[in-house]
């Protein structure tokens, strides 16, 4: 075999067509060096966890497997650190046995030296810094329950290698949905620069390792969360970790409401999850850096892009994907981009109000959990521009705010501070200034006192239409197995918009390419075809998240022509300043919508409030804001309703997998193992 770093055509499990040529799932073999002549029924494997061995995954027959440096083990490690013969994993009556065989660096099994070890799945062993994860069947002793290989006969993609570019939410929701789909079928690695490693475990950086965690709250649509695993849905909805501050809607399945929940805490509890799922998922605590891991790319099966919306990876590979078009979501031949400030904040109004002025009006959207959140200002123009930093040499710039957000945090001099840049955001400055009183209007409106406003930060809403997400890479070769690109998450589609829907979408692409990549396939490689449905729910998903994001964007006036809703807000603004307003009517006009809301929403949500309350507070606002918010309009619920994207329609869930039974020339059968 042309791979030296470990040897064994005898364990290795390998992928042979009918003619018995192997289709270079097992890099560096050739197809004529390549026969099975294990055991028939593969019960249990080690799989190499790093380095040359990541992904390689060795079957564990009748015989003792042997690991050290001799060529004449069953698994090969050419490294000093290593003896000769170091340790061996056989199989006993009651199941399989690691055994360190004299060696003198020691054999460690999750972090413990052992000298004999019965081994469970999802068991690291060790040697010598070289790291292997141990699987087997959930009944070892049933040989249907897992793979099975017999000489001669075709096991498609046996291992299927997969690379993750980005553990967000998005990729390590993707990478466990794989690892539960496809079992041992498959090896993921992914990567994350703001990891770092603790012990055994890959945990996220801490804040003064430069890793400033967001706690944005988002809402997960029911749609979502219940095509994962119940594993996973447990393991995120933990009581006091998530509520259901919205109504049911469109989005909602089995009249399940809506969840709201921090992004900081859904990360965590992934990680936490594929920690668990060592044998199947290595957790790199790096950024990928896609032109230093071009070899290490060409030899994977597939490339799934998951950094967020500012990848550089997709910039690697931009001209593969095609070039974006703001066309559609713009006007007059510019695109629309709104700049939208938001404040951490602790608001002590009842959900049920929050809700109800949120939705009655388009210039601030509070998302909270148990009142803690972010209040979201959609400012105009003229207030994007004074809506920036200013460093210790009183200089102005928009980093940090606008074009690379930070979070400037409340500091006990009442400045509102970018720890890692060292500057202070402006308008907190200029505490008399028209826009901070914008600002403080903002936080009256939702009852949140000044002290309880403690960070602010900034994004953008802007949308571009994209020709593809999914492409071959790099093509097929003989040493390569051809590699295809994927575009998840924000990377594919950031659709950071009124309100925010960039996670359900997120999650959406997710679920789909890990149904469509655990199918069953018939060829003996990935092609284009095995990614119709996929591409064709991530156009869904373009269309119509983003077809409603832009009517939450602008809307049309009485002549039929659109509007950005900044400007009209901007308009409110001009009004109020020169006092053109009647606050009377005004607030006459605001409470009948916002009556009109309540009776919409009764049904759905409990203890909204009375008109008494209503009435009492509006009072309590400036006839400005009310002016202004009257005049941006309500939330186009025409619009926002509606049809939602099923990705059940193109791809059936797992449960479903179940039943399909293997094609009749196939002696491979796959079960799901979890
Ligand atoms: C400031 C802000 C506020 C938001 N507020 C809301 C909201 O209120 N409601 C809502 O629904 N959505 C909101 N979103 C959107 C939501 O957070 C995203 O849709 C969701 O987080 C997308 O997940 P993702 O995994 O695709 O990307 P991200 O969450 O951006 O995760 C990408 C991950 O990839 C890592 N990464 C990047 N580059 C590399 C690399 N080269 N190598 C390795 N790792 C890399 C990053 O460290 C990061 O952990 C907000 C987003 C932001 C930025």
């Amino acid at each position: 075999m042309a791979n030296t770093a470990i040897l064994t055509n005898k364990l290795e499990l390998v992928s042979i067509d009918a003619s018995g040529c192997d289709h270079a799932v097992m890099a560096g073999a050739s197809c004529a060096s390549t026969t099975w002549t294990g055991d028939d029924t593969v019960k249990a494997a080690v799989v190499g966890l790093h380095g040359d061995l990541a992904g390689r995954r060795f079957a564990i027959g009748g015989s003792p497997v042997t690991f050290g440096r001799d060529n004449d083990n069953d698994i090969v490690i050419p490294d000093p650190s290593v003896s000769r013969l170091h340790a061996e994993i056989r199989q006993e009556a009651d199941g399989y046995v690691v055994v360190d065989r004299g060696s003198s660096n020691g054999t460690w099994v999750n972090g413990a030296a052992i000298a004999a070890h019965r081994l469970r799945s999802g068991d690291e062993i060790a040697i010598a810094g070289h790291r292997f994860g141990f699987e087997m069947t959930a009944d070892a002793h049933d040989s249907s329950a897992l793979t099975t290989v017999r000489p001669g006969v075709m096991d498609p993609v046996s291992v299927l290698r997969v690379t993750v570019s980005g553990g967000g939410p998005v990729g390590l929701t993707f990478a466990l949905l794989l690892a539960d789909m496809m079992g041992p079928r498959v090896a993921i690695r992914i990567y994350n620069g703001r990891w770092k490693r603790d012990g055994s475990r890959v945990v996220w950086k801490e804040h003064d390792e430069g890793n400033v965690r967001r706690q944005q709250v988002v809402t997960i649509q029911s749609r979502q969360f219940l095509k994962l695993p119940q594993a996973i849905q447990d393991h995120l909805f933990t009581p006091g970790n998530y509520t259901e501050m919205w109504p049911t809607g469109p989005d909602s399945i089995n009249d399940v409401a809506p969840r709201n929940i921090r992004i900081a805490y859904i990360e965590d509890r992934l990680l936490d999850l594929a920690n668990r799922k060592r044998a199947q998922i290595e957790l790199i605590p790096q950024p990928f850096d896609a032109e230093a891991a071009h070899d290490e790319i060409a030899k994977q099966h597939v490339l799934v892009i998951c950094e967020g919306s500012r990848s550089r990876t997709f910039s690697y590979f931009k001209s593969k994907f095609g070039a974006a078009d703001f066309t559609l979501y713009g006007l007059d031949g510019e695109q629309v981009s709104d700049l939208v400030l938001g404040l951490r904040v602790k608001s002590l109004l009842p959900d049920p109000m929050a809700v109800l002025l949120t939705v009655a009006q388009n210039r601030f959207l509070l998302n909270s959990l148990n009142g803690e959140g972010f209040l979201n200002m959609r400012l105009t123009d003229e207030e994007a521009k004074e809506a920036v930093g200013i460093n210790p040499i009183r200089q102005t710039f928009t980093g940090c705010i606008q074009s690379e957000p930070c979070l400037l945090e409340l500091s006990p001099r009442g400045e509102f501070v970018c720890s890692t840049h060292n500057t202070l955001f402006l308008p907190a400055l200029l505490r008399g200034s028209a826009f901070w009183s914008r600002v403080e209007e903002g936080l009256a409106l939702f009852g949140v006192p000044s002290e309880n406003l403690t960070a602010v930060t900034g994004f953008e809403l802007n949308m571009v239409q994209r020709p593809r997400f999914s492409v071959q890479l790099f093509p097929r070769t003989p040493t390569s197995p051809g590699t295809f690109g994927f575009l998840l998450g924000d990377a594919a589609n950031a659709i950071h918009f009124w309100p925010g829907r960039g996670l359900n979408s997120g999650l959406a692409s997710a679920i789909s390419l890990a149904r469509c990549l655990a199918k069953p396939r018939k060829g003996t490689t990935l092609r284009d075809a095995d990614f119709v449905r996929h591409e064709a729910v991530m156009s869904m998903l373009q269309y119509r998240h983003k077809s409603r994001a832009w009517l939450q964007m602008v809307t049309a006036d009485k002549d039929g022509n659109f509007r950005a809703i900044k400007d009209i807000i901007a308009q409110g603004i001009a009004e109020g300043e020169e006092g053109a307003f009647d606050r009377d009517a005004d607030i006459e006009a605001l409470m009948a919508r916002l009556t009109q809301i309540r009776d919409r929403l009764a049904t759905r949500i409990a203890g909204l409030p009375d008109d008494a309350t209503l009435q009492a507070h509006l009072e309590t606002l400036s006839g400005p804001l009310i002016h202004t918010l009257l005049i941006s309009d309500q939330w186009d619920t025409a619009n926002v309703g509606g049809e939602e994207v099923d990705i059940d329609w193109l791809l059936e869930g797992p449960q479903l997998e179940l039943a399909v039974p293997a094609p009749s020339n196939h002696a491979v059968r796959v079960a799901r193992t979890s």
